[in-house]
């Protein structure tokens, strides 16, 4: 399985910044499937955006669908074969009414006919696995201030979990506790822990909270941070160096991460 964070800033970082932040999320997974819709529509490269046939959105905020209606505007050709957006019913009936809605972008899912479609929708459902282009993906209820869904996905080689947006949770990491296999977990930190009391009100981690997550689960497992929120991701980088997490490493956006 073949997984890339795709990049989300733009032009020369500061020199103090030590790394790209990131600011948007979509995972590119093996050309075709993407998670979350905050970056995806700004791939220089078309062909790579139309490549794309399935989107998989965990939640609604910003940072997770900033991109999706420009994705949409790129890739759409006459013709039966469109993208796919899959989501939890909540979160598709937001983005029909709240984004594609004939004011904010077009209605792509009034404007979809049978014959000529701009989108086809999905709903997701916690627990119910679903297969993709040779994936199987399954969506798990975490803790965040929406409901989110988190996304583990499996290729018959390599399992990896993507817990999305999430604050300290448990029906995810019992799942994971019980599966054949795990290869890796892409796990926010969006917080320093100075602000762990914001954190647990807005339903993300911190270090702290972070750590005690890699403790629930009971195998060794790469562990990838993500979603650093930029004015902290300094802050963040020393607090989790000093934790010495085994298998901690923080994300490279637009490195291509193979698994297993
Ligand atoms: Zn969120
Ligand atoms: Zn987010």
């Amino acid at each position: 399985m073949r997984v890339e964070l795709l990049p989300s800033s733009v032009g020369p970082k500061s020199s103090e910044s030590g790394d790209s932040p990131q600011f948007l999320v979509s995972y590119l997974v093996n050309d075709s499937v993407v998670i979350d819709g905050g970056a995806i529509g700004l791939l220089a490269d078309l062909d790579r955006q139309r490549k794309v046939r399935h989107v998989f959105v965990t939640h609604e905020h910003i940072d997770h669908i900033a991109s999706l209606p420009i994705l949409l505007e790129n890739v759409y050709e006459r013709g039966p074969n469109c993208v796919e957006i899959l989501a939890a019913a909540d979160v598709l009936d937001f983005l029909h009414h709240d984004i594609f809605n004939g004011r904010v972008w077009p209605d792509f899912f009034d404007l979809s006919t049978a014959t000529d479609p701009f989108l086809k929708a999905t709903p997701l459902q916690a627990g119910a696995s679903i297969e993709r282009a040779g994936l199987t993906i399954t969506p798990l209820r975490v803790d965040h201030c929406v409901d989110t869904l988190g996304l583990v996905v499996d290729d018959g080689d390599a399992v990896v979990a993507f817990p999305s947006d999430t604050g300290p949770t448990s029906m995810l990491w019992e799942h994971l506790n019980a599966a054949p296999r795990l290869d890796a977990v892409f796990l926010e930190v969006s917080f320093p822990n100075a602000l762990h009391g914001l954190a647990c009100e807005t339903g993300h981690h911190c270090p702290a909270t972070f750590a005690a997550e890699v403790a629930k689960l009971t195998r060794p497992v790469r562990w990838i941070v993500v979603h650093r929120k930029a004015r902290f991701a300094a802050e963040i980088r020393q607090e989790l160096k000093a934790l010495a997490i085994p298998g901690l490493e923080l994300v490279e956006e637009g490195r291509g991460y193979e698994f297993p």
